[in-house]
């Protein structure tokens, strides 16, 4: 049964990074409140955020008494402990449920469930030696992409093996005795649908979008993506599949390679809103972020219709390497909209923010969105 939490109740967020930010923002937009937890203090989400609670994930009495001071809980990072969100559970409802959480933050268990229910990924093989790991590079083949099996983003704990050679050196480098080692995909482009599920089982997704990395890290995201309707329409049939098989209340992102093949395969699940949905807060009817706030409390799904094209691209910590970037130029572009997720210090690799452009087409939103963030950083118009 539906329970309807209405505005004025308060949410309770596991994680205080820039997707309980823009959480927050769209909760509190529509009279809710917000509480969140994690390690540290004046975060991007508990800036924005009723109430900023600083506890370990492990500390189950915080975690507790976080919990009885909200009415649901969401998370927007999912290296939770399973037994946080459990503790959670035995006093409000939890969305996405645990059980979701627990096949999707470990790389083994996610390909497995994959696998088990027919959707297409890259063949795999679980290997908890170099033993193992020697018996099933033949197997997979080479290249092939050895990771860990548990707690890996953006890149982390992978490595690329290319030869016979490589796999002694790269098994030491893992510092993981749980891996999963993976065909190697030559990808055309990389995709993604971020979708969600209410709590009646309705679903609803945003237009599938392109994505290209630099360094493992999403770099930039053109919405919608410029591919053939077929495999627009196979991505998102296959995304419906997995929100169902996984029963999931809430927002989920797939994310896939296309192979030169033509074929789909799915690299990896999110069970929260994704860095690829951002550009749904400037673009669409229903940001990715309100749509999760809107299946935790029980309310339908908004529209996910995209008013006009876009492009995203993140802003990277080494864009401050010399000095505070220059606001005011990106602030020029008319149609770009700045993010910035209140990060107190700007590290290589650390996502920092964000521009979306919107434009008549996705190249021109692409063209627009990168001149913005090179105008950053470009000193030579200042006197
Ligand atoms: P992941 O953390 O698994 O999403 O991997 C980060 C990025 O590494 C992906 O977005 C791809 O660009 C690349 N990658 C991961 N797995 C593979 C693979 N099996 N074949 C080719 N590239 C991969």
């Amino acid at each position: 049964m539906t329970r309807v939490l209405p505005p004025g109740s308060v949410i309770g967020v596991l994680g205080s990074g820039q997707l309980g930010r823009m959480f927050a923002i769209a909760a509190r937009r529509m009279g809710y409140r917000v509480h969140t937890l994690s390690p540290d203090e004046d975060t991007p989400t508990g800036q924005v955020s009723d109430v900023e609670v600083r506890a370990s994930y492990e500390d189950l009495d915080a975690v507790r008494a976080f919990a009885s001071r909200v009415h649901a809980v969401t998370f927007e990072f999912e290296n939770v402990p399973a037994a946080s969100i459990e503790a959670c559970a035995a006093l409000v409802p939890v969305h996405p449920r645990a059980e979701v959480l627990h096949t999707t933050q470990h790389r083994l268990r996610e390909k497995t469930f994959l696998s088990k229910n027919g959707f297409p990924c890259a063949a795999f093989r679980h290997v908890r030696s170099l033993d193992e790991l020697a018996a099933a590079a033949p197997e997979i083949g080479l290249p092939a992409v050895l990771k860990t099996a548990g707690f890996g983003y953006d890149g982390k704990g992978q490595r690329l093996l290319k030869r016979a050679e490589d796999l002694e050196p790269a098994w030491r480098s893992l510092g993981s005795a749980d891996a999963v080692l993976e065909q190697f995909i030559d990808f055309e482009c990389e995709l993604s649908v971020v979708a969600a599920r209410d709590q009646q089982g309705r679903f609803g997704h945003y237009p599938v979008c392109l994505n290209t990395h630099a360094r493992h890290i999403l770099d930039v995201t053109l919405a919608p993506a410029p591919v053939d309707p077929r495999t627009a329409e196979r991505a998102v049939e296959v995304t419906r599949g997995i929100l169902e098989a996984l029963d999931v209340v809430g927002v989920l992102c797939v994310e896939f390679f296309l192979g030169r093949d033509g074929k789909l395969l799915v690299n990896e699940l999110a069970p929260r809103p994704h860095n690829s949905g951002h550009y749904t807060f400037d673009a669409c009817i229903t940001s990715q972020f309100e749509q999760q706030l809107r299946a935790v409390c029980g309310l339908p799904l908004g529209s996910t219709e995209q008013m006009r094209p876009a492009a995203m691209a993140n802003l990277l910590g080494d864009l401050w390497a010399g000095g505070e970037p220059l606001w005011h130029r990106a602030a020029a572009f008319p149609d770009v909209k700045l993010h910035l997720y209140g990060k107190l210090e700007a590290r290589p690799g650390r996502k920092m923010g964000h521009l979306t452009a919107l434009a008549q087409s996705v190249e021109q939103a692409r063209e627009r969105v990168l001149a913005a963030r090179a105008s950053l950083t470009d000193r030579s118009a200042e006197s």
